[in-house]
């Protein structure tokens, strides 16, 4: 395990572990982010599917699994974080914004997602998350570079300047058919959503199913600019 501490130690760390693990597999990158930070490092999941989760428990069993709870999220999503919980070797962690869905809207008034959807990610994901982190220098997100071409540069190890840690993304450069051809062989939970038309999973109100020819991410906040919730952009 590593013992860099400072931030510049760390961002370095990060830059050259993106350029040499840039053809690595993804339980290869894996295995260099649990060798390097052991219990400092952890998967976030928004239970979309836990691919990144299982390929993580290969290499550190009980690894810690966060996932954010943003008071919003589809019953099925709460049901596939429970069944991650229940049936595979990791920890799950799930992270609650300050305030309720019911305190929010006494303090910001009803709908915050339709009239300031930024506002209210910062309150319900962002923040969470961020304290969240707090007592990690890396973690792994499941962000890959043909969902939208706002990830098509994704590093498979780069640095996170917004929270100053170590962002490491295994299956960046996956494919779809990758990602299905993995959950085939190893029976991976996957959200019930994706066999009903959704191809991304956020929030109940800021999600729709995609239409044929639409990218994996169109479904999240459509008919507005908005295409991040600010956790990678
Ligand atoms: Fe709010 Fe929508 Fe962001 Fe969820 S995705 S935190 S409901 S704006």
């Amino acid at each position: 395990m590593t013992t860099v501490q400072s931030t510049e130690e760390l961002k370095a760390l990060a830059e050259r572990a993106g350029r040499d693990l840039e053809e690595a597999s993804a339980l290869e990158i894996l295995k260099w982010a649990t060798d390097t930070f052991g219990p400092r490092f952890c998967v976030t999941s928004s239970m979309e599917d836990a691919v990144v989760a299982h390929l993580a428990s290969r290499v550190m069993p009980g690894v810690d699994v966060v996932f954010l709870d943003t008071g919003y999220h589809f019953p099925e999503t709460i049901g596939t974080r429970d069944a991650v919980d229940a049936v595979m070797d990791v920890n799950v962690i799930t992270l609650t914004p300050r305030r309720t869905v019911a305190e929010q809207d006494a303090e910001y008034g009803p709908r915050l997602h339709e009239r300031n959807p930024d506002l209210c990610c910062a309150l319900r994901k962002v923040k969470p998350l961020e304290e969240g982190l707090t007592g990690y220098d890396a973690w792994a997100t499941g962000l890959r570079r043909d969902e939208s071409p706002t990830r098509a540069n994704t590093p498979v190890v780069g640095w996170d300047e917004k929270r100053r840690k170590v962002k490491v993304s295994p299956i960046a450069r996956w494919t779809q058919d990758d990602v299905d051809a993995y959950v085939t062989e190893h029976g991976v939970l996957t959200n019930p959503l994706l066999m009903d038309g959704y191809a991304s999973v956020g929030c109940a109100p800021c999600t729709r199913r995609v239409l044929e020819g639409e990218d994996a991410r169109a479904g999240r906040w459509a008919g507005r600019a908005k295409t991040e919730c600010g956790l990678h952009g």
